[in-house]
């Protein structure tokens, strides 16, 4: 099967809003396997609308589309699919009930409802009907002659909602075959470090796939396998994950089926588990980072068994005065060295009566830094056990990011202590 993607609305050329529609439709055929061969975005014009269809079945036999189903009449997708297979629209019976229905449930009275929103039951006897639990616009799926041309809302919530509940299994059920996907999240090394370091597997990848995705300071790798059943997929992922390990083991630190989370960092969530699990208690403190490492620690409910406090000590008296970090390695140092972060870090653990303590400081910028201080230079200290590390490491990006990954980065080394204990 061969797909193309049709994304419909002025908003979408003129640059008021992004084409995410597109970006996961796409992501998630190419996770089961189906070949994507072009995206178009167009405008509200019918017959643009109807050549592209024709453009699109060149090479194509199903064409998804999203948006322009609204009420109004610059909605004009379904119009358009139904002018190029030449069918005729006639009002559904059950669509309209439904869209009554949600009209009153609204309080909106059945002689109030917008005339205007019968356009959105009218569809080609032809057509199959798939309903939008979430909005008044129905989906559907047009087809003649082995063309196929399938319809959905352009709010993204109702697009997802309806690709993954009738969308998706239309279009499995037409392959025999099962994909599975595994999660793979790396830290410390970023998206174009990974794919050099992933070059051979990324090369000669067929089955399983591996895609990598940049997300917030980190990288996602899903490897996708498609076999006869589960467990001749788990071992596909299994061995192309070894191999995977084997070239970048080290900066792995999650693996996961789909209950990982695409968007968000998994960390805080982690470095919480451990802290639970092995039953050690931390206590934080904080210069450039600001109580963001205790805001991401207090993400996790039950915490309150491990996190102790969390002090933000931002200026230099108060560093001496809260953590008693001695003058004199302010003066010798700075307050951003790695010596202030050490001293930082035992002085909350001891007067916390933490078994770890951590500490940032650094300069998040935009001004401040100098020519052997640059903005994002962040040293993180870590106590435990009598003994006080720290690292050194200069990060990229505005203030807000340069904070966020100093943050992640000083969870990670606890997550490395602990998953070494
Ligand atoms: P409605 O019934 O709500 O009018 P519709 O199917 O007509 O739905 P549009 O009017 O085209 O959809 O789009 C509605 C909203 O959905 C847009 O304002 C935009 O916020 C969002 N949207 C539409 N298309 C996309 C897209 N390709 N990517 C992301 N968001 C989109």
């Amino acid at each position: 099967m061969n797909v193309e993607i049709i994304s419909v609305g002025t908003e979408l050329l003129l640059g008021d809003i992004v084409n995410t529609n597109a970006q996961y439709i796409s992501r998630e055929l190419a996770a089961i396997g189906i070949n994507v061969y072009r995206q178009m975005t167009l405008g509200d014009n019918i017959d643009r609308l109807v050549r592209s269809f024709e453009i699109a079945f060149e090479r194509a036999d199903t064409v998804i589309t999203t948006g322009g189903l609204g009420p109004t009449g610059d909605d004009i997708t379904k119009e358009a699919a139904a002018k190029y297979f030449g069918q005729e629209m006639v009002l559904d019976q059950e669509s309209w009930k439904i869209i009554e229905d949600m009209c009153l449930r609204y309080n909106v009275s059945k002689d109030k409802i917008p005339k205007n929103n019968i356009k959105q039951a009218m569809f080609p006897r032809e057509a199959d009907i798939i309903p939008n639990k979430n909005g008044t616009a129905p989906g559907a799926v047009f087809k003649k002659d082995g063309k196929r041309i399938i319809v959905m809302p352009g709010p993204p919530r109702e697009m997802k909602a309806m690709f993954k509940d009738a969308v998706l299994p239309i279009l499995m059920d037409e392959n025999p075959d099962i994909f599975l996907s595994r999660y793979v999240r790396f830290f410390g090394i970023g998206e174009s470090g990974l794919e050099i370091e992933l070059m051979d597997i990324l090369n000669s990848q067929t089955n399983p796939t591996v895609a990598l995705y940049a997300k917030e300071g980190e990288v996602l790798v899903r490897v996708t396998a498609r076999a006869k059943n589960e467990k001749d997929c788990l071992s596909l992922i299994d061995k192309k994950i070894e191999e995977i390990k084997a070239v970048s083991g080290k900066y792995i630190y999650m693996i996961g089926d789909d209950s990982i989370s695409e968007s968000q960092s998994e960390m805080e969530k982690l470095v919480g588990d451990l802290l639970l699990e092995k039953k050690k208690t931390i206590a934080v403190a904080e210069s450039c980072t600001g109580g963001l490492i205790a805001s991401y620690l207090v993400a996790n409910s039950g915490i309150s068994d491990s996190f102790m406090e969390a002090c933000v000590t931002y200026t230099n008296d108060a560093k001496v005065r809260r953590l008693g970090v001695s003058p004199q390695t302010i003066d010798e140092f700075g307050a951003v060295s790695s010596q202030t972060a050490e001293e930082m870090a035992m002085g909350i653990a001891k007067t916390a009566g933490a078994d770890i303590g951590l500490s940032t400081t650094g300069i998040a910028g935009p001004g401040g830094g100098s020519d052997k201080k640059p903005v994002g230079l962040v040293y993180i200290g870590l106590y435990y056990k009598g003994k006080v590390t720290s690292i050194k490491r200069v990060f990229s990006g505005d203030r807000r990011k340069i904070r966020e990954r100093a943050a992640r980065t000083a969870l990670n080394e606890v997550r490395q202590l602990l998953e070494g204990e």
